[in-house]
């Protein structure tokens, strides 16, 4: 469950109780768009959209900048429980990554 990269975009950032197994994280990015973190409102306010969700070209996938930072990423990872599973296993973004602007 935790083979790629710690740094993956919102990996698991909520899991809801009931939720005992999940899927790695694709990268799709729907949580992030859709339901920014406590991390992101903090230091964004209320937004559409995650400002720190970053599209890369390079893994195809979208990639968390907070969670990549010198100072605070490694306190990323681990409230956002990075590396720990898909946070909506149902989502159908998780079957088609792609940018989506
Ligand atoms: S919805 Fe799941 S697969 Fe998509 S970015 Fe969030 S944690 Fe990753
Ligand atoms: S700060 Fe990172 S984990 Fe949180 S919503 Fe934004 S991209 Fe996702």
């Amino acid at each position: 469950m935790s083979e790629h990269n710690p740094a993956d975009v919102c990996d698991g950032a909520w899991q809801p109780p009931e939720c005992t197994e999940s899927l790695p994280c694709t990268g799709c990015g729907w949580c992030c768009m859709n339901y920014p973190c406590d991390q992101s409102l903090h230091r964004h306010g209320y937004t559409d959209r995650c400002p720190e969700l970053r599209w890369s070209e390079e893994r195809r996938r979208y990639l968390c900048a907070m969670a990549s930072e010198a100072q605070g990423g490694a306190y990323m990872r681990a409230v956002q429980r990075m590396g720990k599973g898909c946070c909506a296993p149902s989502s159908p973004w998780r079957e088609q990554v792609r940018e989506r602007g």
